[in-house]
Formats: C-alpha cells, structure tokens, sequence
C-alpha cells in the first residue's frame, strides 16, 4: 500500500479494514473482521455504540418487529441469556442491549468516537480515508 496512502497527509496508519460506523452492522463486522485476526479500526460520528439506537432519541421511539430479530445470533451464549422486556423494545432496551455487547465483547476500544469519515479515495493499492481525527488512513478494504 505504501507511499500511495501517505501522500502529503501527517499520520497514516495502515490497515485490513475501516468499519464506519458503530451500529447493528458496524459492531458485527468489527467483532467478525477482527475474530480473523485483521487489523481494523472502527470509526464513529458519534460519542457511543448503537448507531440508528443511539442517534433517535425521541419519546416513543421503537422497533416495529419483535426485538429478537436484532438479538446476535453469532453470540448463541447471550442470545439465551439476554431477555428484551417487550416484544417490540424501545430505543433504551435496544441501545442497552448493543453497548452490553460491546462490552461483552470489548469492542468499544477498537473505535474512534466523535470522528467521522469525510472523504474515502480508491487507488490500487486500497482506500484512503482522511477522518477529522486521523490524519490518513489506508485500507486494503
Ligand atoms: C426509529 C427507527 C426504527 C427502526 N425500526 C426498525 C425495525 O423495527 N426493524 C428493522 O429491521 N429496522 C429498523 N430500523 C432500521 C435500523 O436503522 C436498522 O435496523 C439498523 O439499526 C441499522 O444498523 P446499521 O448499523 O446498518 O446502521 P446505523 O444504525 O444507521 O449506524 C450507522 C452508524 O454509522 C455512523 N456513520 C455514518 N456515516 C459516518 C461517517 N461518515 N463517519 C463516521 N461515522 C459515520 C453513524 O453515526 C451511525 O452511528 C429502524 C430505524 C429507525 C430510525
């Protein structure tokens, strides 16, 4: 990957993956790419996990399908364990659920917080992605 990543920008780090965003999907990929062993950094506009679950807040909000359907199924352990009060959960049960797996499974650390991606470039040798907080980071990705 090399000197294209590098360009002119102050820092670079090198990566297998950049997952953006730290939702229902970003979680899994980030616990699921890092499980084969990838270095992958996650990076989240937010202050905290959970994503859609994290950003609408507002009074009544909640899913419209029985919450299971959002219960891990790779995580077989706390899917028996972990019971949603209701059936269809309010925003605050499913964002407690999603910050219990990033605790459970220590994935909190491996993201960026309040950093956002503003710009990802594609050259052969794989993404450029300059974030307010990163200066440049490659992936190959
Ligand atoms: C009120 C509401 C109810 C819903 N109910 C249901 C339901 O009942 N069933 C259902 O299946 N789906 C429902 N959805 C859809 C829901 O969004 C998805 O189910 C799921 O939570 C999406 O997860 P995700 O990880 O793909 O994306 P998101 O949850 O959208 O997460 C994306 C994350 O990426 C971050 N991000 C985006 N761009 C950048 C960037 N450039 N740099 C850094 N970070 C970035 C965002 O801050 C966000 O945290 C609902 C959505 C809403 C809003």
């Amino acid at each position: 990957m090399g000197d294209q990543c590098k360009s002119d920008r102050m820092e670079t780090t090198e990566l297998d993956a950049l997952v953006v965003g730290a939702g229902v999907a970003g979680l899994y990929s980030m616990h699921r790419l890092r499980g084969l062993g990838l270095a992958v950094v996650g990076v989240e506009a937010g202050d905290g996990v959970g994503g859609t679950w994290y950003w609408n807040r507002y009074p009544g909000c909640r899913c419209d399908v029985p919450t299971i359907e959002y219960s891990y199924s790779w995580d077989e352990e706390l899917e028996q364990e972990w019971s949603f009060p209701e059936s269809m959960s309010t925003q605050p049960e499913i964002e407690r659920y999603l910050n219990h797996v990033a605790d459970r499974h220590d994935l909190r650390k491996h993201f960026r917080f309040e950093t956002r991606v503003t710009r990802a470039t594609y050259a052969l040798a794989g993404w450029s992605t300059p974030t307010a907080a990163i200066a440049s980071t490659c992936a190959g990705w």
